[in-house]
């Protein structure tokens, strides 16, 4: 837990979220500015900054099985999804706590 982490605090339920899944290892929840019908990022419970911070090849698949889990089994985006990941400024990441977007539930322009 990173006292200063916006997902940190979410995790802890100290800031409000529309929870779709939680286990020990990770929670997922409805992003607040959606960018499709579906959009719920997934966080691993272990704080990392970025995907460039995790190492561990183990807890990384680990991750991506939850999030395919989710994807289907939670979200029932039968016809399909798309998963990102935005690493560091670079790549769009503004939150830094490693998360990973679930977008589904119309047929993604690009
Ligand atoms: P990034 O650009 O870092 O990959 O995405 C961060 C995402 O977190 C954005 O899609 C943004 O809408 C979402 N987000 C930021 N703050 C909050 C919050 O307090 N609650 C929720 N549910 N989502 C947030
Ligand atoms: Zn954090």
């Amino acid at each position: 837990m990173m006292s200063d982490c916006l997902f940190c605090k979410v995790i802890a339920g100290d800031i409000p979220s529309d929870c779709v899944y939680e286990d020990d290892e990770v929670y997922a929840f409805k992003d607040i500015h959606p960018k499709a019908p579906t959009h719920v990022l997934v966080i691993p419970k272990v704080h990392a900054d970025t995907l460039d911070d995790v190492d561990d090849a183990a807890a990384l698949g680990s991750l991506m099985h939850k999030v395919r889990y989710i994807a289907n089994e939670v979200l029932g985006l039968e016809a399909g999804y798309r998963v990102i990941c935005n690493v560091r400024s670079g790549g769009g990441q503004v939150v830094f706590h490693l998360h990973v977007h679930i977008l589904g539930g119309t047929k993604l322009p690009f």
